[in-house]
């Protein structure tokens, strides 16, 4: 039915990321609270994930993995109410310069037009209020969260062309794009720890990492959500040790970290006028500004 945003005629935030546990870290305190707004949300994942850390032999094998991680994330979306998660079907393309990087079916190697045309079908169907996507850091500059920036960067002003094929749908314009993000200053401190994820990084990346607290839009307030949020983490049990990822830090920094989510609203991707109904804007109001955050007590 053109003109509907969908059939249960409730606002919907369309999510598109590139592996499960994308939106754990970043975004899961905003999806409780977009859920307890009457909010409904889909969460589209590129990938299932398969180059990801296997915690214990006894969750998952390199066969498994994808299918085990489609479970962790259906299981961690039920917890912040997102019923629709879908897969696009392609493969993790792995970190930057591992040998994932060259398989054939992996995510950053396919057909632009073809991961294009799919984010708007995608888009046209689900006509959402507003769209949450990577931005062009891919917050660490995995390839695949990039793939995803620049597919939905061409899909979202292809979706409101009626040039586009009609077998793609009704043409969409989405009122308001936002980009998930971890303030620059956040991702350096990480880079500093020699046991840390981004140990192997170069000093040219490191200096490139995230984005600069001035540059975030909204600080996102999810304080009163972090116990649901540490479920919702631990939920991708592939992903997580024993402890869970921030186990050797203090207490006192683990909520801080927990504590506030940040967007960077597009001015590129988004409608001009927006939509008095984003529900976006209304989450960000009596949160601190993001710069006063950045610093873990
Ligand atoms: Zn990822």
């Amino acid at each position: 039915m053109p003109g509907h945003r969908h059939e249960n005629h409730r606002p919907t935030v369309l999510l598109v990321f590139a592996h499960p546990d994308d939106e754990a870290f970043g975004l899961a305190g905003t999806l409780a609270r977009l859920q307890e707004a009457g909010v409904a949300t889909v969460l589209i994942s590129t990938t299932r994930g398969e180059a990801g850390e296997i915690s214990s032999e006894r969750i998952a094998t390199p066969l498994t993995i994808g299918a085990v991680r489609e479970m962790e994330l259906r299981a961690a979306m039920a917890l912040v109410g997102v019923d629709d998660v879908r897969f696009l079907g392609y493969r993790d393309s792995g970190m930057d310069g591992t040998p994932e990087n060259d398989d054939p079916r992996s995510f950053h190697r396919a057909p632009f037009e073809e991961v294009v045309a799919q984010c708007v079908a995608q888009i046209r169907a689900i006509r959402p209020i507003a769209v949450l996507t990577f931005g062009a850091d891919g917050i660490y500059g995995h390839p695949d969260h990039v793939a995803v920036h620049r597919a939905m960067a061409a899909a979202i002003p292809a979706a409101a062309d009626p040039g586009q094929p009609t077998g793609l749908g009704a043409p969409y314009a989405v009122p308001a794009v936002y980009f998930t993000a971890v303030p620059r200053e956040r991702l350096q401190a990480m880079a500093q720890r020699t046991d840390g994820p981004f140990r192997h990084m170069s000093p040219d990346t490191i200096a490139k990492l995230g984005t600069p607290a001035g540059d975030i839009t909204y600080a996102i307030d999810v304080s009163a959500y972090r116990e649901l949020k540490e479920r919702v983490i631990r939920a991708h049990a592939t992903q997580v040790g024993e402890g869970g990822p921030m186990a050797d830090l203090p207490r006192e920094q683990v909520e801080a970290l927990l504590s506030t989510e940040y967007l960077v609203r597009s001015d590129d991707l988004s409608a001009a006028d927006g939509d008095p109904g984003d529900p976006i804007p209304g989450l960000a109001a009596g949160s601190v500004p993001a710069a006063q955050t950045v610093a873990p007590a």
